[in-house]
């Protein structure tokens, strides 16, 4: 059966006899391997739209099990992100957490459109680019329905106070294991402050920032930089949140972020 899609290439795989395989992320099936014999060098139509990187419609021959490449056209391509050495790491490691995260074959559109928004906005940003990782990262969550809780304690529910509109949860502790926020009292209960590095005060701001993650489009994050140290801890966080929930752990982009 011929079929056509538009997907986001991955990243490619040498596979044997001189084939590749592209780990494409298509808007139709959801993430799928897709066998080729063109390589990375070659210069027509086909051959550019292959590209790690790139944004593109292609003709696909579905059989039983196997999807391959009939041929690809080029709709977008980021591989000029490949010349800022910044941008084409936290892409590297952005396209490789995306990568290991969806499964075969389930389509995500939702997330289809936010790697796209991604792109776009880091493409188009100068700042430094670790802020509109953190919130890719934290949208992600959200769409997988994996997002900690913050409005409450995980345990008991309590809420923190709010002042000026603002949560004053500088008492809260915040944990990886449960998924959220955690009260002082219940956080004593569970002798939470044990379980370090699992366990973070929640400074400032941070409860605040991730909703704002959580909420706003990612276009909205194109000129927003966060201060270094709120930037550090933040990520910190969602990092090991991620490892621990989502069970992603030594990407080869790993240090790029
Ligand atoms: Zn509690």
């Amino acid at each position: 059966m011929v079929t056509d899609t538009e997907g986001i290439v991955l990243r490619q795989v040498k596979a044997m006899g001189g084939r590749r395989m592209i780990s494409l992320f298509s808007q139709k099936y959801g993430k799928i391997s897709v066998g080729t014999s063109l390589n990375e060098g070659g210069r027509n139509k086909t051959a550019l739209s292959v590209k790690a990187f790139t944004y593109g419609r292609y003709e696909l021959f579905k059989n039983r099990d196997n999807y391959n490449l009939n041929s690809g056209q080029v709709l977008k391509s980021y591989y000029g992100l490949g010349e800022d050495l910044d941008k084409y790491m936290v892409a590297s490691y952005v396209l490789e957490l995306t990568d290991k995260i969806l499964p075969e074959e389930l389509p995500q559109p939702r997330i289809f459109n936010l790697l796209v928004e991604f792109l776009e906005a880091l493409e188009k940003r100068d700042k430094k680019h670790g802020t509109l990782v953190l919130a890719y990262l934290v949208k992600l969550l959200d769409i997988l329905g994996t997002m900690p809780q913050l409005d409450s304690c995980v345990i008991c529910e309590k809420e923190p106070a709010k002042e000026d509109g603002k949560y004053v949860a500088d008492q809260f502790l915040f944990s990886i294991k449960e998924g959220g926020m955690v009260c002082p009292r219940c956080a004593k209960e569970l002798a939470l402050e044990d379980e370090r590095p699992l366990i973070y005060k929640l400074g400032i701001g941070i409860i605040d920032i991730l909703k704002f993650f959580q909420k706003q489009p990612m276009s909205a994050f194109e000129k927003i930089a966060l201060d270094e140290k709120l930037q550090t801890t933040l990520q910190e966080i969602i990092k090991e949140y991620i490892s621990y929930h989502l069970d992603i752990s030594g990407l080869k982009s790993e240090s790029f972020f």
